[in-house]
């Protein structure tokens, strides 16, 4: 050293007792306590260190409970500071506060979770939200249920318990004189299942012609023929349609073609309608849901909500399922609470007649006490507040207070969901998954239909970028027109832009399309499940083809921007490479989680691995974010975590550009980089 004195520096070696390690909020709790010191903090931990007063520097350390770390800090405060933040090490709870909120929350910390949950007081009674601020369990002493937490949020209110019973016929066989008025029960039941079901179709409409098709096959001699053969030869009527229903199922099941193979279950929904009618047996569906009710149920699908008038649905609970499924992101979008995975058999549904439900934390009480639903009352009280407060948000650009603005936009599914994000002052869609378009139809979107779609989208938001991806799609969902071959792993198989590249008499429609779109307002296209920068290579060739193709038909088109999903580990660890391909990156960090943690994201089994605040994870949006910026491109989180205010903290300070996530977070997200 120049001056010749020996510098002071101070070192302490802590053994963490945190409870769970430094991971998302306590690492924010102890870089806010780092930086009450004029002294330099640094935290060793083996061959690596970091800036205390860096939470996403801390937690890429991935510093667990149990490890050894040093502190060293230099400067006048130094002993002050080593003190207070190796006493913060030692405390279980530190950060963690308060305890039983939090620990189920970091548990739950991809699940939508937060410890600042948004309002969701629905409309009507017994159903309502947390309140903001903070994420409270309530002090009754009744233990709840655990399940995992799939939609924040508080609601108490009726159960309406979804458990169809399973059918059987009464007997078996009929005696010769009854032949007649059997066949005659048939025919009356299978004519009143197609009325009702003529009469739901009427209601929501039968754009695709789904109604016409289910008809067809409930009157074809394949079913109806063949329960009128097997009722004049001795056969109950019940047992007639309940096997042939099972054996004809089966076939559509053993096709080579997932499409195809889908449609058992209407085959399934028909036997079941008829039977039920021939035992004079009620039906349950959400559809008869006439006030706000909390559901119970084993499963749903995304169909079966659909069926339902959502306001009356204050909360939903199911045994199966888990938090980044298609039920849980529309549970989400509609802001309906949702715990999902409940540890209890599904006979323990029935017969629930009230049910208070914690979608943030996924705890769940059943014939909730007096005093937990008085507690209940006055969270959806203060919830109410906290909403009409976030409103002010509505048309802010937030800006953190070091000045960097961050846009705010929405993930649609569709264009029914375009005035609930203009409603919130969505900046524009970060993600709108064209996979809906596909699905639950007869024939494959033509060019035509789906450049309405993305137009009037691309309209709706203008001058904001609406963000189309293409087609994102497998063999874990059926597509008509499109035969996905039955695979091992569908999700590490011949799924999206692997799928599509494979298929331009699919792709080349949708590539028209986004580009047709484009010159109608700013749209921007957006290509899944990138592991290679060749596909990227093959996707811009064919765009370029298209292009080529509009302009000698003299069709009007836009040159939209190309960006790419970062959500295969290859992509993440060649972003440097990708980058200089693209114009931006978004990060899809649903499934980035469950490739890097090698955890099925929809198996509730490995939601405490499922964890997109994982160092692996952190230090793999770390990658991207620093190739981005290497490269000038931007760069955007479309996957859950873009919603938790926990990780926004924590993206933003990595330097994402924009955070895409379902409508009813977009408030809070801007109240939260806005106070950043
Ligand atoms: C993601 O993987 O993070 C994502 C946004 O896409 P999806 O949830 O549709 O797979
Ligand atoms: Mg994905």
């Amino acid at each position: 050293m120049s001056d010749g004195k020996v510098k002071s520096m101070l070192e302490t070696a802590v053994v963490v007792k945190v409870t769970e390690g430094l991971h998302a909020r306590p690492a924010t709790q102890f870089a806010k306590l780092a930086k009450e010191f004029s002294c330099s903090l640094l935290v060793l931990h083996g061959s690596t260190s970091a800036d205390a007063k860096s939470a996403v520097k801390l937690m890429l350390l991935g510093i667990r409970e149990h490890d050894q770390i040093v502190l060293r800090a230099d400067g006048a405060d130094e002993s002050d500071a080593v003190a207070r933040m190796a006493q913060f090490l030692s405390s279980p709870q530190a950060g963690v506060q308060p305890a039983r909120a939090a620990q189920a929350a970091d548990a739950a910390a991809c699940a939508g979770e937060t410890d600042a949950p948004i309002a969701q007081s629905r409309s009507g009674d017994g159903n309502g939200a947390d309140a903001g601020g903070r994420s409270v369990a309530p002090a009754d002493e009744t233990p709840p249920l655990i399940g995992i937490p799939a939609s924040e949020g508080v609601a108490f209110g009726d159960a309406y318990v979804y458990l169809p019973e399973p059918l059987r016929a009464a007997r078996q066989f009929i005696a010769p004189h009854e032949t007649a008025t059997e066949a005659m029960r048939f025919e009356r039941a299978l004519d009143d299942a197609l009325a009702a079901l003529d009469s739901q179709f009427d209601r929501i409409g039968d754009h695709d012609g789904i109604a016409e098709a289910l008809v067809s096959v409930a009157r074809s001699d394949e079913f109806a023929g063949e329960i009128r053969t097997r009722i004049a030869a001795g056969r109950d009527a019940t047992a007639a349609t309940l096997e042939v229903g099972a054996t004809l199922a089966a076939s559509f099941e053993s096709i080579d073609d997932e499409y195809l193979r889908s449609r058992a279950d209407d085959i399934h929904g028909i036997t079941r309608q008829v039977a039920l009618r021939l035992n004079g047996q009620p039906d349950v569906s959400l559809a008869g849901i006439a006030k706000p009710c909390v559901v119970l149920a084993s499963d749903l699908t995304a169909p079966d909500l659909a069926r339902a008038n959502v306001a009356n649905i204050a909360a939903l609970v199911c045994t199966r399922g888990s938090a980044t499924s298609h039920l849980a992101i529309i549970a989400r979008s509609h802001g309906i609470p949702a715990v999902f995975g409940l540890a209890v058999p599904d006979s323990d549904l029935r017969g629930v007649a009230q049910v208070a439900v914690d979608g943030t934390l996924g705890h769940v009480w059943f014939e909730p006490t007096r005093a937990l639903q008085e507690q209940f009352a006055a969270r959806i009280d203060e919830a109410r507040a906290h909403r009409a407060a976030l409103d002010v948000y509505r048309d802010v650009g937030p800006v953190t207070r070091a000045g960097r603005p961050v846009r705010i936009a929405a993930n649609l599914g569709s264009p029914d969901e375009i005035d609930a994000a203009k409603a919130v002052g969505a900046m524009g869609v970060g993600l709108f998954r064209t996979e809906l378009l596909f699905m639950n139809r007869r024939s494959l979107p033509g060019e035509h239909e789906q450049y309405s779609v993305y137009r009037r989208v691309a309209e709706a938001f203008a001058p904001h970028p609406v963000v189309i991806r293409t087609l994102d799609i497998g063999g874990d969902k059926p597509v008509p027109g499109i035969a996905f071959a039955r695979e091992d792993n569908p999700f590490l198989g011949w799924r999206g832009v692997r799928m599509c590249l494979d298929r331009p008499d699919v792709f080349k429609p949708q590539l028209r399309a986004l580009l047709r779109a484009a010159s109608a307002g700013n749209v921007q296209a957006m290509l899944p499940m990138i592991a290679d920068v060749d596909e990227v290579r093959r996707v811009k060739a064919l765009m370029a083809e298209c292009a080529r193709e509009l302009a000698g038909e003299g069709i009007a088109f836009g040159a939209p921007k190309l960006g790419i999903m970062i959500e295969t580990p290859a992509a993440a660890l060649t972003a440097d490479m990708l980058a200089p391909e693209v114009d931006f990156f978004s990060i899809g960090t649903n499934d980035l989680t469950q490739y890097v943690m090698a955890a099925d994201r929809a198996n509730p089994k490995l939601a405490p691995l499922y964890r997109c605040d994982h160092p692996a994870v952190l230090r793999a949006i770390a990658m991207v974010c620093d190739a981005a910026r290497q490269a000038g491109i931007e760069v955007a989180v479309c996957g859950e975590a873009a919603a938790q205010p926990p990780m926004i903290p924590l993206l933003v300070g990595l330097g994402v550009d924009e955070l895409s996530m379902s409508p009813a977070c977009v408030l809070r997200a801007k109240k939260i980089v806005s106070e950043l």
